[in-house]
Parts: structure tokens; C-alpha cells; sequence
């Protein structure tokens, strides 16, 4: 009886093996094809830009005594703007690059957030011009144990995303307040939203929903990062569709410090 218990006993063993052998090669390729989906991805977003650029520089070399002031001016205007979004792209790339190797440590200490909600919406001024931004942030909200930095970025993605996805003329709403024990921001827009399906895989690297988003200026990345700056200074963020109508609702939230001075006290 031993025996035969001891060769049921090997026989399970190899299965599992099996098994394990099986699901370790289906998992070397799916990582074989996430990385050089990855590549595909990153040298698309390269070559774009940099196409356009050397377009235009070659345009005001070959045509540079014919070429109108106004055509010029666009041209040059192409170069900087084409510049700015590799400028980006790069920047979104090292920042992934930092919260995967760990490399993320908050230089935390008390904030008020109202200051650097100011400071993302100033950054984001420029892009968010043909939009209508409100911001309501109730008086009393607590001092926040935050990196700026970082939690300045997480805004200026989701700001960046409101400008880009949601229509011109459209009203992009920044809304928070406090219950006490966490801070709550919410940000709405009137855009097309997230379909019910991705609200979690939005939040993956190099995720877009609409493959016509291609034709927008993005990485995939943007909501990757914010996630992972919020996180690592104990926040969290969610996205989910606006009941009332179209539109996507990002809410952060940030745990209140224990015995934080409430800006009010301070004043
Ligand atoms: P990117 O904008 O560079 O593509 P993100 O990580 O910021 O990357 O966003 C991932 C995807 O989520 C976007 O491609 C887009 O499809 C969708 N998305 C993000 N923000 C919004 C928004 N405010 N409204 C509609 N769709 C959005």
C-alpha cells in the first residue's frame, strides 16, 4: 500500500512539473510579446514626432530664401511643438522607469494641497486654454504628508488627459474636500469617459483605449504614473463614468496625517 501510495505521490509530482513547465514557457512568451509590443509602441511614439521635425528643418533648408515669414513661423513652431512632445514622452519614459526599479522614494512632508492644485492648474494652463476650468476646494482642507513633486505630476497627467480627450469649450471640473480622515479630489470632464470594461486597465502601462486615440499626442503611460506616484505617498485613485451624462470622473484620494494642522488654524 506504501508503495503504491509513493508512486501516486512521484506521478502527482510530475504533473505539477508539467504543469509549471507548461505555464513558465506560455508566460516567457507573453513577456517575449509584451516586450516587443512595448518596442513597437515606444519607436511609434519616437518616430512620429522626430518625422515631422526633420520634415520642417529639411523644408527651411532646401526653401530658406523663398519661404514666406508666416510659413516659416509655422514651420519653426512645427519643430518646437513636435520637440515639446518627445520632450514628454522622455519624461514619462524616466518617470516609469524610476517606479519600476523602486527607485519612487517620496520626499514627503505637510502640504496644502490647494497650493499645489494651483501649481499643476498653472502648468496646465496652456493646454486646458479652449476649455472651461472650475475649481471648488472646500476651506478647511488639512495639510497633506505629500512629495509636491510627485503629486503635482499625478494632477498634471489627469489635467493633461482632460485637455486632450474632452472637447474644446467643454467644462473640466477639479473638486475637493476632506471627511476627516482623507482628502478627496475629484476631477470630471465632459469627454467620451472610459468604457465601463477598462476602468481598471487604464491605469496599465502603455493601455489606450480608442485606437483612434493614436491620432492624439500620447503614451499610454500617463495614467500609469499617476497611479504609482499616488500610491507610493498611501493614495489611491479610481476612475469611473459620470451617471448623468458623458463624461470621466478621476477620484484621489490621500489619507489625512494624524494631528494635521487644518490650513484655517494656521492662518
Ligand atoms: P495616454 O493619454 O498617453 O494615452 P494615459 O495613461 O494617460 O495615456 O491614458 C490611458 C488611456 O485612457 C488613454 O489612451 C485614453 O484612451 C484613456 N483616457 C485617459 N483619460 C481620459 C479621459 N479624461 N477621457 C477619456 N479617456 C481617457
Amino acid at each position: 500500500l506504501l508503495d503504491a501510495l509513493a508512486d501516486q505521490a512521484a506521478l502527482a509530482v510530475e504533473r505539477v512539473n508539467l504543469v509549471a513547465d507548461v505555464e513558465k514557457a506560455r508566460l516567457d512568451a507573453e513577456t517575449d510579446r509584451l516586450r516587443s509590443a512595448l518596442l513597437t509602441s515606444i519607436s511609434h511614439d519616437l518616430k512620429t514626432p522626430l518625422a515631422s521635425i526633420m520634415g520642417a528643418a529639411g523644408t527651411l533648408r532646401d526653401f530658406s530664401a523663398s519661404i514666406a515669414p508666416e510659413a516659416r513661423a509655422d514651420l519653426l513652431s512645427t519643430i518646437e511643438e513636435e520637440g515639446e512632445r518627445l520632450n514628454r514622452f522622455i519624461a514619462n519614459l524616466l518617470d516609469m522607469t524610476r517606479l519600476e526599479s523602486g527607485a519612487v522614494a517620496p520626499n514627503a512632508a505637510l502640504y496644502d494641497v490647494g497650493e499645489i492644485v494651483g501649481s499643476a492648474m498653472r502648468r496646465a494652463q496652456a493646454i486646458l486654454r479652449h476649455h472651461k476650468v472650475e475649481i471648488e476646494l472646500a476651506a478647511d482642507l488639512p495639510m497633506l504628508l505629500v512629495d509636491p513633486v510627485l503629486f503635482e505630476q499625478a494632477l498634471f497627467n489627469l489635467l493633461d488627459n482632460a485637455a486632450k480627450y474632452a472637447p474644446e469649450g467643454s467644462r473640466v471640473r477639479l473638486e475637493g474636500w476632506s471627511d476627516g480622515d482623507q482628502v478627496t479630489l475629484r476631477l470630471l470632464d465632459e469627454g467620451p469617459g472610459i468604457p465601463e470594461g477598462d476602468v481598471e486597465r487604464v491605469f496599465d502601462k502603455f493601455y489606450r483605449v480608442r485606437k483612434g486615440d493614436q491620432v492624439r499626442a500620447g503614451t499610454g503611460l500617463g495614467l500609469a504614473i499617476a497611479r504609482g506616484f499616488l500610491e507610493a505617498m498611501g493614495g489611491t485613485i479610481t476612475v469611473s463614468r459620470r451617471p448623468e451624462r458623458s463624461g470621466a470622473v478621476f477620484t484621489i484620494r490621500m489619507p489625512v496625517p494624524v494631528g494635521a494642522p487644518q490650513l484655517e488654524a494656521l492662518s
